[in-house]
């Protein structure tokens, strides 16, 4: 599924004492397939982008087409735009609700009107997708889990309502290493056996250099870089050299690259120009 945003522009508080720009004239094209990693520095505007591109927020110019449709347009309902576009929230966890597992993966397919026998097709598939054991844990309390498992438990339950698009906002926030592992192969299987569109917000230079194909970095509301991991680097070196480089941005890059170069030697090495 292709993202196209164009013009994309969100102030907060419009006319008040308050007013913040929170995303500038955003334009980019998102192609099905991508698995693209959004960084920036707290603030900058990523939890206001990813809340425009499943409809929680609405822009004040600008739109989103998703596969030509435009989402931001008033005739489109939200709750088609939320079943095409799944949005796991920081610390997705601390909605879970539902007295079982089983049915707090339901709640959103049954939300859908759909058959039982579907509803329960869904909830079995998701939990497998991120690697929970049906048997074993679908009548139990998601408040017994380890923290791991209850923001697996919360994924599926945004898995199970179908996403043609996933976005995941700092999905391994909080997890000790093997948590943090353990979410990160499943999100990595999860993009390459079902060909899903995934944005990935990050802090974590780590989780950035092992997943994405795509980055965006934003900056003071505006994209700042988007492309290629090689290309990113490339651009930023070129800034530093003509001394044009936005300090902040240019640390953070540093910070990625040497990461990633650790990381993924094998598949790119990036141009010491
Ligand atoms: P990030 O996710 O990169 O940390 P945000 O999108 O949360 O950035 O914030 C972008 C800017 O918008 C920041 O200056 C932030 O203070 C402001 N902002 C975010 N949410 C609100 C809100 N609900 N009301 C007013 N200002 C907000």
């Amino acid at each position: 599924m292709s993202i196209k945003i164009t013009g994309l522009t969100h102030v907060y508080n419009e006319k008040t004492p308050f007013e913040k720009k929170a995303l500038d004239d955003i334009n980019i094209e998102i192609e099905q397939g991508d698995f693209i990693g959004l960084i920036g520095h707290t603030g900058s505007g990523k939890s206001t982008l990813i809340q425009h591109l499943n409809g929680l927020l609405k822009p004040n110019s600008g739109n989103i087409e998703i596969n030509n449709m435009d989402i931001t347009s008033k005739e489109i309902s939200l709750k088609s735009v939320r079943q095409k576009v799944g949005l796991v929230f920081q610390y997705p966890e601390h909605q879970l609700f539902e007295e079982t597992i089983y049915k707090d993966i339901a709640f959103g397919p049954q939300n859908l009107g759909l058959s039982e026998e579907e509803i329960h097709r869904r909830v079995l598939e998701s939990m497998e997708l991120v690697g929970l054991d049906y048997e074993k844990v679908k009548d139990r309390s998601p408040f017994e889990l380890s923290g791991g498992q209850k923001r697996r438990v919360a994924i599926a339950g945004v898995l199970a309502m179908k996403p043609e698009v996933l976005i995941l906002d700092e999905p391994t926030a909080g997890l000790d290493p093997k948590g943090r592992d353990d979410i990160l192969g499943q999100i990595q299987q999860l993009y390459e056996k079902n060909n899903m569109t995934i944005i990935l917000v990050s802090h974590s230079m780590e989780d950035i250099a092992r997943l994405v194909n795509k980055i965006i970095v934003m900056h003071r509301g505006k994209v700042a870089l988007y492309g290629e991991p090689r290309e990113i680097f490339k651009r930023v070196e070129e800034l530093e050299n003509f001394g044009l480089g936005v300090p902040q941005i240019t640390y953070f890059m540093r910070a990625l690259k040497n990461k990633i170069e650790n990381i993924r030697d094998d598949i790119f090495t990036v141009d010491e120009a």
